[in-house]
């Protein structure tokens, strides 16, 4: 009985430390991942449409869908 129960207690013990890693690393994900669920949307300043941020066009802290309204 003593062996195993000093498995048993091993086994639970590595259950927990893995547990722990998992947990321990699941918040951290707060830099830009490359997920495609979670883009950052900008609003066109000249006709409202939502656009990826990275498509926009940045003119004086304003963003525009395009050129057209950027020039505006
Ligand atoms: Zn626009």
């Amino acid at each position: 009985m003593g062996l195993r129960f000093i498995i048993f207690l091993a086994a639970i013990w590595i259950v927990l430390l893995i547990i722990r890693f998992y947990l321990g690393r699941a918040p951290k994900k707060k830099q830009h991942t490359q997920r495609g669920t979670n883009i950052d949307t900008v609003r066109c300043q000249q006709c409202g449409l939502v656009i990826p941020e990275k498509e926009a066009i940045q003119r004086d802290n304003h963003f525009f869908c395009s050129k057209e309204h950027a020039n505006d």
